[in-house]
């Protein structure tokens, strides 16, 4: 029997809907304990996660690669996971079902034991196409699957110190893939709230989200430069943030959920940035 069915019969013997998967407390206080940013949460903010990430369990299909197994606490870890990115877009009392849009796009989340394989092709300055493989720790594919690999995953409670969490970090890419576009390209930048930080106007507000991250990036992208070239002090957080405005994104945000303490001192600016769109309650 798979978690979804075990999820539903428990809900039904808690007297819920037949319909409406429920996570025992055991499984629940198990997946916590291994994840200090989950447990630091007040009361009514987990009883919110867990009621998000039992519509999650409900809507996606977890499949484990290469031999890969999926374990009810595996699933659970991760959808949790994906969750906090949603827990405060909407007000407490809203409808989970609602927070959950923004990964509509989608239903599987793969799961590889270590690093993913992916085949890759790239033109160079000069015109040449070059093909061949890259190690990833997780993809997030448009209108498609998130992948992930189960070795960086479960390192998700003692990497929070480091503000990093692959989980955040591909969940936050579908959030941009989901995000507003114009003349039919995508802004990569996530679907902003009516009125963000005092804007008129959706173009507005996609305006005011660049002319916060854009400074932010670059003067990550020169420390992470200085540190290779001349020996200074690396900055905080994954120097794959310098690669491009898009990864800083997911990079910075996996920090923010994971670590918002240091993350404050880190990135001040990005903070208040961050908590307009993830802490508005008004999507
Ligand atoms: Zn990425």
């Amino acid at each position: 029997m798979g978690l979804k069915q075990r999820l539903i019969d428990w809900g039904r013997k808690l007297g819920g809907s037949p319909e409406v998967p429920a996570i025992p407390d055991a499984l629940w206080d198990g997946v916590l304990v291994d994840l200090p940013f989950l447990t630091e949460l007040t009361e009514a903010e987990q009883r919110r996660l867990r009621a998000l990430t039992e519509v999650f369990l409900k809507q996606k299909e977890f499949f484990g690669a290469n031999g890969q197994d999926i374990t009810d606490a595996i699933a659970v870890s991760i959808a949790a996971q994906a969750c906090l990115i949603v827990l405060h877009m909407w007000p407490l009392a809203s409808p989970p079902a609602k927070a959950m849009a923004v990964f509509q796009d989608f239903v599987t989340i793969v799961l590889h034991p270590g690093e993913v394989l992916a085949r890759r092709e790239w033109v160079d300055d000069i015109g040449v196409v070059h093909r061949g493989t890259e190690a990833l720790t997780g993809e997030a594919a448009e209108d498609g699957p998130v992948t992930l690999s189960w070795s960086e995953v479960k390192r998700a409670g003692s990497a929070a110190a480091e503000g990093t969490n692959v989980v955040i970090h591909e969940f936050v890419h579908k959030l941009a893939m989901q995000g507003p576009r114009f003349e039919g390209v995508l802004a990569d930048c996530p679907r902003l709230p009516p009125g963000f930080m005092g804007s008129r106007s959706a173009g507005e507000a996609v305006e005011i989200w660049f002319s916060v991250l854009q400074p932010a990036f670059e003067s990550f992208r020169d420390q992470v430069s200085l540190a290779e070239r001349f020996g200074q002090p690396r900055p905080w957080l994954d120097p794959y943030g310098a690669t491009s405005i898009d990864e800083f994104f997911p990079v910075t945000c996996e920090a923010y959920f994971v670590n918002r303490e240091r993350f404050r001192t880190a990135f001040p600016t990005l903070l208040n940035l961050y908590d307009a769109l993830f802490r508005s309650a008004v999507h």
